[in-house]
């Protein structure tokens, strides 16, 4: 990992072009005595785990990098319950399980890295599975306060629970988390139907898809073209009758193709064919991710909706995408937690991008990813809050629609567990 001139080397280009004001590795004593740990030293500090929001590094901010010094992985092969570090990437979670056999949920890239799990994680496998927050087993790290904490489920105190339910979905506003203790799955084979489809047959396979079982998921990517992936977990290699009929219905759309992979790493759910900018050095970028439910009779005025945002794209790189979660994500069986929009069955997402240095362009882009957002929040009203936009003016709004009559909640907690507000603010 290279740090030149106070620059991070993260996958997001906005956290890679910013000025740090120092970059600190270690989470101890020495972090949170009383002359260093001051909202006048660090205002405030930022936290990178995966590195892949702009959120992780800020012109004249601190960051506190995770990566180096909290990056073990290490499976238990009794309880088959995996440990990880604060900074673990999801590609090296699941790439070190893979070789025990064994998987974890993660979403649809490997890049990201603790954020996916404490900010919820919708993975392609999550209707069978739950969001990565329903496979926690315990944490430890450091309240914002400096305190250490270490939770374990099953074994939560009245005192505690409050904490816990909210590290569930909200960690990032209260504590920094260095170790996470997860349920891991065993690894089965997939098979990935995909291709470009037009407006007409995104239409009927959202349509096909709300009926799904969970081991199926729908993943639609509209950029310049739209390309999707509908997800099949196969048990024990096997297709049971129900998938192998949903399979059948899929057969009438001829651009689709069947792939068959050994395993989740496998599969890449961004191949480079689809020209997508995410990693493009010279853009700067934003995503808000939304939730809704199942469109039903909506798909539609839905899918004219979505014709009208983006014919009104402000250039190539912005685009607009979706993934399927419900089933189990429903149920709160796991125990409850910040993340409180169990309805939700799509999470669909916009990204926003511009060439760095271009003002005018990056207004017209969030301007575009705003004024899409309003229009889409007839079908899906809340947000997921997978990245943290405190920069942005309408920060307010989104933790809102995010955390919902959970709110209060949580702003006791920052007030008492982060009180000179130095985490990122609420
Ligand atoms: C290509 C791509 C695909 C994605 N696909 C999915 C998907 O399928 N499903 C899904 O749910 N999300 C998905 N995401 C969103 C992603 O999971 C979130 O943005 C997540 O927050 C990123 O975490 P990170 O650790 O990589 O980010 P970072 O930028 O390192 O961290 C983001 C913020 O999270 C907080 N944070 C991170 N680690 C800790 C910690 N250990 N303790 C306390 N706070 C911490 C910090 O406040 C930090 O600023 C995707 C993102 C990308 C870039």
């Amino acid at each position: 990992m290279k740090n030149n001139n106070n620059l991070l080397e993260v996958p997001n280009i906005n956290s890679k072009d910013a000025k740090l004001k120092k970059l600190i590795y270690d989470v101890n004593d020495s972090l949170f005595s009383q002359d260093n740990y001051s909202k006048e030293h660090l205002e405030y500090l930022c936290v990178c785990s995966g590195g892949t929001t702009s959120s992780c590094a800020k012109n004249g901010f601190s960051t506190l990098d995770l990566r180096k010094n909290h990056s073990k992985i290490n499976l238990d092969r009794e309880s088959n319950l995996v440990t990880i570090g604060g900074g673990v990437i999801m590609g090296d979670l699941v790439n070190y399980l893979q070789k025990h056999n064994r998987s974890f949920p993660i979403g649809l890239s490997k890049l990201p890295g603790a954020g996916y799990i404490l900010t919820g994680g919708v993975s392609p496998l999550s209707r069978a599975y739950g969001l990565a927050i329903d496979n926690i087993e315990s944490i430890k790290g450091f309240l914002g306060n400096g305190t250490f904490i270490s939770l374990k489920k099953n074994q939560i105190n009245l005192e505690e629970q409050l904490i816990w339910e909210a590290i569930k979905g909200a960690a990032p506003f209260f504590s920094i988390i260095t170790e996470i203790e997860l349920k891991t799955i065993q690894s089965n084979p997939i098979k990935v139907v995909e291709g470009f489809v037009n407006l007409k047959e995104l239409s009927e396979i959202i349509k096909l898809s709300e009926e799904f079982p969970e081991n199926m998921s729908l993943q639609w990517i509209y950029a310049q073209k739209i390309y999707l992936y509908i997800f099949v977990e196969l048990k024990s290699n096997l297709e049971d009758k129900r998938t192998e009929e949903y399979l059948m219905l899929l057969d009438k759309f001829p651009s689709l193709e069947k792939h068959f992979h050994e395993n989740f790493n496998e599969i890449n759910f961004f191949p480079k064919g689809l020209n997508l900018y995410e990693l493009n050095s010279n853009n700067h970028s934003e995503v808000i991710s939304l939730l809704g439910e199942d469109l039903k009779n909506d798909i539609p005025i839905f899918i004219e909706c979505l014709n009208e945002i983006m014919d009104n794209k402000p250039n190539n790189s912005c685009y607009v995408a979706s993934q399927q979660l419900g089933c189990k994500t429903k149920k709160l069986n796991h125990g409850s937690s910040f993340f409180v929009h169990r309805k939700s069955t799509w999470k669909p997402w916009i990204y926003a991008s511009w060439k760095k240095d271009d003002l005018q362009e990056k207004e017209f882009a969030l301007e575009w990813m705003y004024k899409s957002w309003s229009k889409l929040k007839r079908f899906y009203p809340n947000i997921h809050l997978a990245q943290l936009h405190n920069h942005l003016n309408f920060h307010e709004e989104e933790i809102t629609l995010a955390f919902g009559n959970r709110m209060n909640e949580l702003k006791t907690l920052k007030n008492i567990f982060d009180p000179q507000g130095i985490l990122p603010p609420l």
